[in-house]
């Protein structure tokens, strides 16, 4: 089929052991730790999950370079647990959410911070704080029929070696099937659907030169330098 411009390519992200995971839409949870929720300012008790988004062409591979984003002084990571969408659907029950994911990565939802926060006090939306280019940052996928479904284990970033992020999934204030459920009844999930599933503690800027190492225990690991 012809094109008023030429079709881009599709963002993809490896799979171990198989063909590459089309990305179709990025969605991600915001305040799921108590402790990061705390140290946002925010009260952790259990308030409904919210969502906000970033491109699909917002990936960046494994070992990549993320280019320092334009307008910000205050480049935040945030180490993340991301779940990938195999099957699509509406009003998931929780107890059939983990049958509609086809497997795990370890993610990065780049931030600029000082944007987020200057959005936030004024009511506006986070979008350019947290969809600029090359803002998720993401591993190669683990199938689900591989390593099952992590419930527990670390989650964790080092930038230059030294600790900056510890925390444990079976510390998330809304669980991977709690969120999908939730999810699925704002809008239909879709094959091809990423989901970033919140930070624990411990967020901080990078600079220039920074290399982060990020690991979710059991699905595997991530690194970017920032350029
Ligand atoms: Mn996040």
């Amino acid at each position: 089929m012809a094109h008023a411009i030429p079709l881009w390519p599709q963002p993809v992200l490896p799979v171990a052991g198989g063909d590459p995971f089309p990305v179709r839409r990025i969605y991600c949870v915001g305040r799921n730790y108590a402790a990061h929720a705390r140290e946002m300012g925010a009260d952790p008790d259990r308030e409904p999950p919210f969502f906000f988004m970033k491109p699909a062409d917002a990936i960046l591979p494994d070992g990549a370079v993320l280019p320092y984003p334009p307008k910000t002084a205050n480049l935040h990571h945030e180490i993340e647990l991301v779940v990938a969408i195999g099957r699509g659907g509406a009003d998931i029950p929780v107890d059939r959410a983990l049958d509609h994911v086809f497997g795990y990565a370890v993610g990065l939802d780049m931030t600029r911070r000082d944007l987020q926060n200057a959005a936030k006090k004024e009511g506006k939306p986070w979008d350019m704080g947290k969809g600029f280019d090359h803002s998720a940052p993401c591993g190669a996928l683990r199938r689900a029929a591989d390593i099952g479904h992590p419930d527990r284990g670390a989650v964790t970033l080092t930038v230059n070696g030294e600790p900056r992020q510890k925390g444990d999934l079976s510390d998330l204030i809304w669980s991977i099937p709690e969120t999908i459920a939730y999810l699925s009844g704002f809008v239909t999930l879709q094959p091809g659907d990423l989901i970033m599933t919140g930070t624990p503690e411990g967020v901080a800027a990078v600079t220039r030169g920074d290399v982060l190492e990020g690991a979710v225990e059991g699905v595997g690991t991530l690194t970017v330098t920032i350029g």
